[in-house]
C-alpha cells in the first residue's frame, strides 16, 4: 500500500486512531471508586487498556491524583530501582522541508540559520561530549532529501568512530522521519539503538492545522505508520512521544497509550521508550497557549502513563526546568538528557548568541553533566551510562528487565555502576566524585554477597587500579 505522494506504507498499514472513541472515553464523570482496581492492577505490572487509562485521566479529585501519584512512585521504587540512564542529544542538521507550525526549524522560518556538520564538525562535536562523559547520544535531523538513511547511518558511523581517550559513544538512538522500510534496514546496519518518532499529536483536526498538507509530515497515516514499517524492517526498538502543548494532553496519553499497544499487539513488544515533550518557545515562532499543560497536569502525565505502560521506558527532557525535573523523576522516569546543547555545532561553539539561531526551541535545563549528576546521587539515585543489553544482543531490553526474575539486581545495577565509576575515575569533579562514591558504595552494601557481588567489586577494582574500561555483564 502507498501513500498519496506514492511512499510504500507497511502490509496492512491502518489508522488506528479513531478520535470519537477517544473522546468518548474521557467525557462524562470520573468513577473515584473505580481507581484502586485500576492501580492495583497496575501494579502487578500489567499494561492499563485504554478506557483503564482514561479512567485515571477523569480522576481528577485530589484524593484520586494522590493515589496515583502514590502508586507511580511505589511502582518506580519496587520495579524500577533507583537507575537513571543518561544521554545527550546531538543535533546534525536543521535544515526542514517540512513547515511544523511550533518548530524552529520549519521551511518557512526565515530566521533561522541552517546549518548541517560536516564529518569534521560532527566529529568536534562527538569529542566535546565524549570529554565530559557521555557515552549515549541521540542524533537529531530535521526532514529533508539531503537527511536520507545512507546519510544518517554514516553520521552514526562516524560519531561510533570518534574517540578520545576514554570516551567513546556506546549508543546511538535517532530522532529523524519516518523512513521506508529499506531505510530502517540501511541504519540499523549502522548498528543504532532506538529509533525515535513522535506523533505530536494523534488528534487528526489538529495534526492536519500543525502540519500543512503541502509537506510530508502532513501526512498523518504516513508518520503513525512509521514505526510499523521499522518492526517489519526488522527494527524492533522504537520509541514513541507525543508533544504536549498541541491538544488536550488528556486525548494525547490515550492515543500514545493506544500506539504502545497496538505495536505491541501485532509484534509481541512494545515500544521501548515513550517521550512527552512539552512546547516549548521557539525562535520566530508564535506560540498557541490554548492547551499548554501546566506543571500539576505535568505531573499527572508522568505517573498516569507509568502507571499504564510498566514495560516501557519513560524519557524526560531538558526541555523541562530543574525543579520539574526533579519532581517527577520520582514517578518512573527511567533516562534522562544532562548538559544538554541543541544548537548546531554548540557543544563546540561557546558563542550561544549564534547558536541560539540555530537552535529547534529553548531549553528549560542547561545545567552541566556534572552538576546533574551531584544533584542525582544526593537524591540517591546512580546516574548510570550503561549499554550492555543491546551490545550483548539482549533486545526486547526493557521486557527482560522486569520479566527475568532478578535481572535488575544480576545486570543492570552492576553494570549500572561500572559505567558510574567509569564516569567519577575520568570525568566528575571532586565533589561529584566524593558524593558519587558514597552513592556507589552504599549502592554495593545493598547487595546480597555471593559471586555475582564478588565478581562486581573485583572488576570495579579493576577500573580504578588497573585502568580497565568497558567490563559489563
Ligand atoms: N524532524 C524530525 C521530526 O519532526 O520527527 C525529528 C526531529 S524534531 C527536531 C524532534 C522533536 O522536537 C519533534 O518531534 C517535536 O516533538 C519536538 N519539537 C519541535 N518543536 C518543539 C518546540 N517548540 N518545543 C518542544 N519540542 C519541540
Ligand atoms: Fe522539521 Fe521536525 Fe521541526 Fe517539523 S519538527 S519543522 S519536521 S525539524
Amino acid at each position: 500500500m502507498r501513500t498519496p505522494t506514492g511512499h510504500r506504507l507497511s502490509s496492512d498499514a491502518t489508522d488506528f486512531i479513531d478520535d470519537d472513541a477517544l473522546k468518548d472515553l474521557l467525557a462524562g464523570p470520573a468513577d473515584p471508586g473505580h481507581v484502586r482496581a485500576i492501580i492495583d492492577k497496575s501494579l502487578s505490572k500489567e499494561p492499563l487498556t485504554v478506557a483503564e487509562t482514561a479512567a485515571l485521566l477523569k480522576a481528577d479529585d485530589p484524593e484520586s491524583v494522590e493515589a496515583v501519584f502514590a502508586a507511580a512512585r511505589q511502582l518506580k521504587r519496587d520495579v524500577y530501582g533507583n537507575r537513571i540512564v543518561l544521554f545527550a542529544p546531538l543535533y546534525v542538521g536543521n535544515q526542514c522541508t517540512n513547515d511544523c507550525r511550533y518548530c524552529a526549524f520549519r521551511r518557512s522560518n526565515k530566521e533561522a540559520v541552517r546549518q548541517t556538520l560536516d564529518e569534521n564538525e560532527l566529529r568536534a562535536e562527538v569529542k566535546a561530549l565524549e570529554q565530559v562523559g557521555h557515552k549515549r547520544l541521540i542524533m537529531v535531523f530535521g526532514e529533508h532529501p539531503e537527511y536520507d538513511a545512507e546519510f544518517i547511518a554514516r553520521s552514526v558511523r562516524t560519531a561510533y568512530e570518534t574517540r578520545v581517550g576514554h570516551g567513546e559513544i556506546r549508543r546511538i538512538n535517532i530522532n529523524a522521519a519516518p523512513l521506508d522500510e529499506e531505510g530502517y534496514r540501511t541504519v540499523e546496519a549502522a548498528g543504532i539503538g532506538t529509533y525515535q518518532i513522535f506523533m505530536e499529536t494523534y488528534h487528526h483536526p489538529t495534526y492536519e492545522r500543525m502540519h500543512p498538507p503541502n509537506t510530508l509530515k502532513g501526512d498523518y497515516l504516513w508518520r503513525l505508520d512509521g514505526l510499523t514499517r521499522a518492526y517489519e524492517a526488522g527494527c524492533d526498538d522504537v520509541g514513541i512521544g507525543a508533544l504536549f502543548g498541541l491538544y488536550d494532553w488528556r486525548f494525547d496519553v490515550l492515543g500514545l497509550v493506544s500506539h504502545a499497544r497496538f505495536l505491541a499487539d501485532r509484534f509481541g513488544v512494545g515500544p521501548h521508550t515513550i517521550s512527552f515533550p512539552r512546547l516549548r518557545p521557539a525562535m520566530g515562532t508564535r506560540l498557541d497557549e490554548t492547551h499548554l499543560v501546566g506543571d500539576h497536569d505535568f505531573k499527572r502525565l508522568v505517573a498516569i502513563l507509568r502507571l499504564a505502560v510498566p514495560y516501557t521506558g519513560l524519557i524526560l527532557t531538558a526541555r523541562e526546568k530543574p525543579e520539574v525535573r526533579r519532581a517527577v523523576m520520582g514517578f518512573g522516569v527511567s533516562q534522562i538528557d544532562a548538559g544538554s546543547r541543541i544548537g548546531l555545532g554548540e557543544y563546540t561553539d561557546s558563542d550561544s548568541a549564534a547558536a541560539a539561531r540555530r537552535q529547534q526551541f529553548q531549553l528549560g535545563d542547561i545545567r552541566p553533566l556534572d552538576e546533574v549528576i551531584r544533584e542525582l546521587v544526593e537524591d540517591g539515585y546512580v546516574p548510570s551510562f550503561c549499554t550492555a543489553c543491546y551490545r550483548l544482543g539482549r533486545t526486547g531490553e526493557q521486557f527482560m528487565e522486569f520479566a527475568v526474575p532478578g535481572f535488575i539486581q544480576k545486570f543492570c545495577t552492576p553494570n549500572a555502576l561500572l559505567t558510574f565509576m567509569e564516569y567519577l575515575e575520568d570525568y566528575a569533579s571532586p565533589q561529584t566524585r566524593a558524593a558519587g562514591l558514597r552513592r556507589l558504595n552504599a549502592e554495593l552494601e545493598n547487595l546480597p554477597d555471593g559471586e555475582m557481588k564478588a565478581a562486581l567489586i573485583d572488576r570495579l577494582r579493576r577500573v580504578r587500579e588497573a585502568d580497565e574500561r568497558d567490563h559489563y555483564f
